[in-house]
């Protein structure tokens, strides 16, 4: 019931601008987002460095609705890219991008054009991009772009849902050598005919494309926060004889942060992703949606404890 109301709250425009006018609401978002501007992002991402943790940085915008929002989330991107080496964060940073805030929704071969001018930027500074998954109608026209990418840019890493029902197959496809490919469970609600639903059947999926991409060529990124899981990528990764440079460990900012610590410690490389930006009230509140029981600390936050 919380989650339905939480996930009803993420999608009004008009609670994100009073959330996002509030000054109290950002004492509550810092737990989770860096905060509003590059300057922000940079900042958090120089302690997590120091603290032996990798970053990805994601710009969080509004839906992209028209070709000059593209542009804008481009050049948002190719900004903060620019800024890496100065801040001394290369090769610990790299950045996440969603297709559809580059446009794919309006025009796929506008979206692949301002993707392609991101990566020439990550190339420049020395680093990387990662395409995000988002909901399904958009997976086949993603792994398109990333192929086309992959051209140019061989280090674009890509990003599979453990709970679609395809996504073994990707696994197979993807999991070639120098292959970059985050996997996670899933974070968009899908229909039953093309994604598992139950957490028992998104847990065995995931198990099953660990398997694959721990036994192939390509570097798997394990992207959960789930003990289970991550005790079963550490396993098959000693099975499979990975040395610790050749897959690593992916959490939220905020989420666990113990966790990512005991593997930074134990030699793992664990990247934590740091979202940045004005439209952070969106994300922040499909996190509770995932984890009701945040809504408690997020609570303290809200009265600046
Ligand atoms: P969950 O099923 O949420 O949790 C499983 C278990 O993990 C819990 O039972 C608990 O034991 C533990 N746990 C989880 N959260 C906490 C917490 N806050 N404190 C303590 N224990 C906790 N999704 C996409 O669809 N597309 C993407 O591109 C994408 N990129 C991602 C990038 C990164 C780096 C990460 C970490 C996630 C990404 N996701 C993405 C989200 C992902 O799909 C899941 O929705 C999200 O990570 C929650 O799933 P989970 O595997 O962490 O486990």
């Amino acid at each position: 019931m919380l989650r339905h109301l939480l996930l009803a709250a993420a999608g009004s425009d008009r609670l994100g601008r009073l959330a996002a006018s509030a000054p109290f609401s950002k004492n509550a978002a810092r737990r989770f987002v860096a905060g509003d501007d590059v300057e922000a992002a940079l900042r958090t991402g120089r302690i997590l460095a120091d603290d032996g943790l990798a970053v990805t940085f994601e710009h969080l915008s509004a839906e992209t609705r028209s070709a000059e929002q593209a542009v804008a989330v481009r050049d948002e991107y190719r900004a903060l890219l620019g800024r890496l080496k100065g801040a001394g964060l290369v090769p610990a940073a790299e950045v996440s991008v969603k297709l559809s805030a580059l446009g794919q929704r309006l025009d796929e071969k506008l979206a692949y054009e301002h993707a392609l001018a991101v990566c020439a930027a990550a190339t420049e500074a020395g680093t990387t991009v990662t395409l995000d998954a988002e909901d399904h109608t958009l997976t086949d026209s993603t792994l398109e772009i990333l192929t086309e990418l992959r051209k140019d840019h061989p280090g674009t890493g890509a990003v599979l849902q453990a709970h679609l029902r395809r996504t073994e197959g990707d696994c197979r496809e993807l999991a070639t050598a120098g292959s970059r490919v985050r996997l996670c469970k899933g974070a968009y609600a899908e229909p039953e005919s093309v994604a598992f639903q139950s957490s028992l059947d998104i847990d065995k999926s995931f198990v099953r494309c660990l398997n694959i991409l721990m036994s192939g060529e390509g570097y798997p990124m394990v992207a959960t926060h789930d003990p289970r899981l991550i005790a079963i990528a550490e396993d098959r990764a000693r099975w499979f004889d990975r040395a610790s440079d050749e897959y690593e460990f992916q959490m939220l900012h905020g989420v666990r942060t113990e966790e990512q610590a005991r593997l930074a410690a134990g030699g793992n490389v664990v990247r934590v992703y740091v979202p940045y930006g004005e439209q952070w009230y969106g994300y922040l509140v499909r996190r509770l949606a995932e984890r009701p029981g945040n809504v408690a600390a997020v609570g303290r936050g809200l009265v600046g404890r």
